[in-house]
């Protein structure tokens, strides 16, 4: 059995990649060079010559009309931090007493991966393991993450940075309240900006909420394609969600494949 194969077992996903009967899918349960239908969707709406790429590659399949949205990040910011690179970032968020979450942190999580990587990966806060070791995603929701993306083709450290709206846990695992996310969106913002993303990937509910200033459910959002801050953003669900609801998985699998090939354009 390959790697790929083998994840995807784990991940409940394999009877989805392996239908009998479809030419070119029995042979790969993950046949990469054929996106699913939603795929060819976001290739119908996005910017050229990404789009173009991504046509070339999607099945003959119906096209879905989606809908294409341009919008800032939530938080205004009535000051300019002087950052000037990672270093300072750093020391600026190890240092921050801006909101409550201060008190009750044990770390920092501003991030980790390639400072210069392609996809900018954006969860919603730190958990327990996360605030312990001050690195994002570490704990089973983050196993499960590595999981997909190394099912998607995607390495975890060359080819990704991930962080959170917030840097700081909230206690008992709350969710971020408007003041600390408007509090800590400036360290979002200039992560944004430096990374320089060919695609932002916003984990869960929340973190796509907030970053695209809208409260419509994430079955609706994960099937767009939005812009934030002039980069590209889609929408899948978050690795803990998954865990509590492992029947979504199939659908988590379809936002990744689409990551792949939005990536691929
Ligand atoms: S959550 Fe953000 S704004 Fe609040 S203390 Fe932590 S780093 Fe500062």
């Amino acid at each position: 059995m390959s790697r790929s194969a083998f994840v995807l077992q784990e991940m409940g996903l394999s009877p989805l990649w392996r239908p009998r009967g479809e030419p070119g899918i029995q042979d790969s349960p993950v046949n990469l060079a054929t996106p699913p239908a939603e795929a060819a969707a976001v290739a119908t709406v996005a910017t050229p010559p990404r789009a173009a790429a991504l046509a070339s590659t999607a099945p003959a399949a119906e096209p879905t009309t989606v809908e294409v949205n341009e919008a800032p990040l939530q938080a205004k910011l009535p000051d300019v931090l002087p950052i000037q690179d990672w270093d300072s970032l750093h020391a600026h968020v190890a240092a921050c007493q801006r909101c409550e979450l201060a008190r009750t942190r044990h770390n920092v999580v501003v991030g980790r991966g390639n400072q210069q990587a392609r996809l900018l990966i954006i969860g919603e806060a730190p958990g327990e393991q996360e605030d312990r070791q001050g690195l994002p995603f570490v704990g089973k929701a983050g196993q499960l993450l590595e999981n997909m993306l190394a099912a998607a083709g995607i390495h975890s450290e060359q080819d990704v940075y991930i962080c959170n709206v917030v840097k700081c846990r909230p206690p008992g695992n709350r969710n971020p309240a408007p003041a600390e996310i408007a509090s800590c969106a400036s360290y979002l913002q200039w992560q944004i900006d430096s990374v320089k993303p060919d695609l932002i990937v916003a984990l869960g509910r929340f973190a796509a909420h907030t970053l695209l200033n809208s409260q419509a459910p994430i079955s609706t959002l994960r099937k767009q394609l939005h812009h934030v801050q002039g980069h590209p953003l889609l929408v899948t669900f978050h690795p803990a969600y998954l865990l509590r609801s492992p029947g979504e998985k199939a659908k988590a699998w379809q936002d990744w494949h689409q990551v792949k090939c939005q990536l691929a354009g």
